[in-house]
């Protein structure tokens, strides 16, 4: 495994914050910026593998489209298979899908049921958790599928706005790698 070589700390102030995105009042964590630093990517993803590593993950399952990125760099990492959780409409297949509910509207996650096999044990990784509905959406998912589903780990954590609170009521063991107050 390649050892991460920039702290959680250091990670943290390579995310760039834009207010207002992309609605009013909203501050967006953007980590466009983290993961074109040299060694940005190469970190988050180590220290989030030995998270993984410590859950006992033998796949990881990432949601479209940030979540590809850190959670298939993580399978690498530790040479185990990776699950697409994806938008609608996307797989060349008949999938499983999921509705659930954002502030404004629904969205909807898909994955092939035979991505995972019975019992084995996924991990979910994506970039940040906000109100935590697109990580328990997806956690649903997975297990309707067959997997088990016990921890869910993200680069950043947004936790006045609740969600791993909401995971961890969900028997989801959470962890992250940096937190930024307010939403
Ligand atoms: P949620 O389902 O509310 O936990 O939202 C999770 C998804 O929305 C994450 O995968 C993020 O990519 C995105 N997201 C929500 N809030 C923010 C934010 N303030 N900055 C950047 N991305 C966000």
């Amino acid at each position: 495994m390649i050892p991460p070589h920039l702290s959680p700390e250091e990670l943290k102030a390579l995310v760039r914050t834009v207010p207002d995105f992309p609605h009013p009042g909203i501050q967006f964590r953007d980590i466009t910026t983290l993961i074109g630093h040299p060694q940005g990517l190469a970190a988050s993803v180590g220290h989030l593998a030995l998270l993984a590593a410590a859950a006992g993950a033998q796949k990881i399952a990432g949601m479209e489209a940030r979540g590809f990125i850190f959670g298939a760099a993580v399978a690498v990492q530790l040479g185990i298979g990776f699950v697409p959780v994806r938008k609608p409409g996307k797989l060349p297949i008949v999938t499983i899908g999921i509705d659930y509910a954002l502030e404004y509207g629904t969205d909807r996650l898909e994955m092939d049921p035979e991505a995972v096999a019975p019992g084995e044990k996924v991990v979910i990784v994506d970039d940040l958790i906000a109100t935590g509905g697109t990580a328990l959406a997806a956690a649903e998912l997975l297990r309707a599928a067959g997997a088990e589903v016990t921890d869910a780990l993200f680069v950043i954590d947004l936790p006045d706005l609740g969600g791993a609170e909401r995971l961890r009521k969900a028997g989801i063991t959470v962890g992250t790698l940096m937190e930024f107050e307010g939403d």
